[in-house]
């Protein structure tokens, strides 16, 4: 099977690979991020899987279209809301889009290994861009590996981020510790 798997940053990545080479699926990573700001934390994360990826040996794309303003002036109307409406499905449409404009045979991401998204929500937008483009959805239900994955992570030495990746992320994160 040829997949493309959407991925958010290096440490997410180790346990959503790692399962799926134990099943004999050898995913093909697609970075596209312009959730994450500033511009150097998106340098920081991007840095960091580029360098992964050629360590372990795996096929990386990356889409450089940062977009900062444009995410900025689809969320800010609806701050609350911002993960589902806006965030989530332009990632995952842009890799929907790519893996069926170079033959891929189905799609995934690393954010379903995060026990901070909104797995269920994550789950209804893959599926309707499945039908959308008619390409599979390879869901996998990553979260039972996200202690193990980080904690590898922190042994490889991976950039640990220490918020989700928005602005408006960074700040719930550190405004609560003023
Ligand atoms: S909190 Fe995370 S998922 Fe939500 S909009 Fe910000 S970067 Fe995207």
């Amino acid at each position: 099977m040829k997949l493309l798997m959407h991925t958010c940053c290096a440490p997410c990545s180790v346990f959503c690979i790692e399962t799926l080479r134990n099943e004999k699926i050898e995913p093909d990573l697609y970075w596209y991020n312009p959730n994450i700001h500033p511009y150097m934390e998106y340098k920081a994360r991007r840095d960091c899987l580029i360098e992964y990826s050629k360590k372990i040996n795996i096929n990386l794309i990356i889409n450089e279209n940062y977009g900062l303003r444009e995410f900025c002036k689809n969320v800010i109307d609806n701050l609350e809301n911002r993960c589902v409406n806006y965030c989530y499905r332009i990632r995952l449409e842009e890799t929907v889009r790519y893996a069926k404009e170079n033959g891929y045979d189905a799609f995934t991401s690393t954010l379903f290994v995060s026990p901070y998204q909104k797995h269920d929500e994550l789950k209804k937008i893959c599926e309707e861009l499945s039908k959308k483009y008619n390409i599979e959805f390879l869901y996998r239900d990553f979260r039972v590996g996200f202690r193990e994955g980080q904690a590898k992570a922190r042994e490889l030495g991976l950039y640990m981020q220490k918020y989700c990746g928005c602005i408006f992320s960074e700040e719930d994160r550190y405004s609560k510790q003023m």
